[in-house]
C-alpha cells in the first residue's frame, strides 16, 4: 500500500489471523504495565487513566482510506504502541469494521483495564479477543508486569472474568512465560487454575523471541515451555516457536519494513519469514536501510536485530 499512515499498519502475517491489519491508538509507548519482557521497548508513559490518546476520527480516515485504496486484510487487529483500551474511544474501531466490511475485528489486551464496565462493553464489540494472565497473585503481578500505579492484580484477575461471562466472540489468554518467574510447575499450576475457571476458547503459550524491554528477561528451554503448556489442557498450545507457513508474499518496501520494525523489531531471518522472502533479499533490503540511516542492526545474544532509528 502507497501513502503515508499514522495510525495503520501491516497487515502483519499471522498464522492464526492471515494478514492483520493492525491499528494503533496510542503514542509510543504508552501502558498501564512496563513488562519485563515487552518487545516495544519501556513504557514511557505509564498510566492508569483512560484518554483520547489520538483523533479517533483521523484513526478512522486512515481506515476508509486504506480499504479505499484497494487494501485486503483477513482481520483488523487493535494493537501497537501499547495498550489500546486506554483509548476512550477504541470500541469506534470495532464498529466501523462492522459497519464498512464483512472482515473480524481482534482486540489485543492485557486485561488491566477490564474491571471497567465501560471498556467491557466496547471490547465486547470486538469479534476475537486476547487477553494476558502471567501472573498469580500481587507480588509475581508486580514482578513479571510492573504495573502502573493503581493498576492490581485483583482488578485484572475481576475485570477478565467478568468479561469472559459477558463476552459471547471468541476468546483466548495469553501466558507469557519468563524464564525464572512464573517457569516453575508450581506457578504455571497456579496460573492454569485461573485460566481454567476463564474457560477461554484456546490459550496461547508464548514466551521471549524478540529482543525484550529487560535484556534479563529470556525463555525458557523449549522442551520446559511445552512441559509448563500441557499444564494449561488440550486448549493450551506453544506459539513463541510455531515456524510460519504457507503466507502469501507481501509486498516489500522500505514503508512497510518499517511499519512492522517500529512495533517488531525483527531479525533478517524473521522478516524474510514474515514477509515470505528469501532470505538473502531481504538482508539486501535490510542492509540498503541501515546504510540509509533508517534502520540500526543491534547484536542481541546470538542475533542481529533491525530496529528503527
Ligand atoms: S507487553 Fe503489552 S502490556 Fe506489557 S508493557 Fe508491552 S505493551 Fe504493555
Amino acid at each position: 500500500m502507497s501513502g503515508a499512515y499514522k495510525y495503520v499498519f501491516g497487515p502483519v502475517p499471522s498464522r492464526r489471523l492471515g494478514r492483520s491489519l493492525g491499528v494503533d491508538l496510542l503514542p509510543p509507548k504508552t501502558c498501564t504495565m512496563d513488562c519485563s519482557y515487552c518487545q516495544l521497548g519501556a513504557t514511557t508513559h505509564a498510566v492508569a487513566e483512560r484518554g483520547d490518546f489520538v483523533p479517533i476520527a483521523e484513526v478512522l480516515d486512515e481506515l476508509d482510506r486504506w480499504f479505499g485504496a484497494g487494501g485486503e486484510a483477513d482481520h483488523i487487529t487493535l494493537a501497537g504502541s501499547g495498550e489500546p483500551t486506554l483509548h476512550l474511544h477504541f470500541g469506534n474501531v470495532f464498529k466501523w469494521a462492522r459497519d464498512n466490511t464483512d472482515i473480524p475485528s481482534v482486540l489485543l489486551t492485557n486485561g488491566t483495564l477490564l474491571y471497567l464496565p465501560e471498556v467491557r462493553a466496547s471490547a465486547a464489540l470486538a469479534d476475537k479477543v486476547k487477553v494476558t494472565l502471567s501472573a498469580w497473585d500481587e507480588v509475581s503481578f508486580q514482578k513479571i508486569h510492573r504495573p502502573a500505579r493503581g493498576i492490581t492484580f485483583d482488578q485484572l484477575i475481576e475485570g477478565e472474568m467478568k468479561f469472559r461471562q459477558e463476552f459471547e466472540g471468541e476468546l483466548s489468554v495469553e501466558v507469557f512465560i519468563v524464564d525464572g518467574l512464573n517457569s516453575q510447575v508450581a506457578h504455571a499450576k497456579e496460573i492454569a487454575e485461573m485460566v481454567a475457571l476463564m474457560n477461554p476458547d484456546r490459550i496461547d503459550i508464548n514466551t521471549v523471541v524478540r529482543p525484550p524491554t529487560d535484556q534479563s528477561a529470556k525463555a525458557p528451554p523449549q522442551d520446559r515451555l511445552a512441559e509448563l503448556a500441557k499444564i494449561f489442557g488440550p486448549k493450551a498450545e506453544v506459539t513463541a516457536s510455531y515456524k510460519k507457513q504457507g503466507f502469501q508474499t507481501l509486498e516489500v518496501s522500505d514503508e512497510a519494513l518499517l511499519n512492522l520494525i517500529s512495533r517488531h523489531p525483527a531479525t533478517c531471518k524473521q522478516l524474510a519469514e514474515e514477509f515470505n522472502y528469501p532470505e538473502e533479499h531481504m538482508l539486501r533490503a535490510l542492509s540498503n536501510m541501515v546504510a540509509a540511516g533508517m534502520l540500526k542492526a543491534e547484536q542481541r545474544g546470538d542475533e542481529h536485530y533491525f530496529f528503527c532509528r
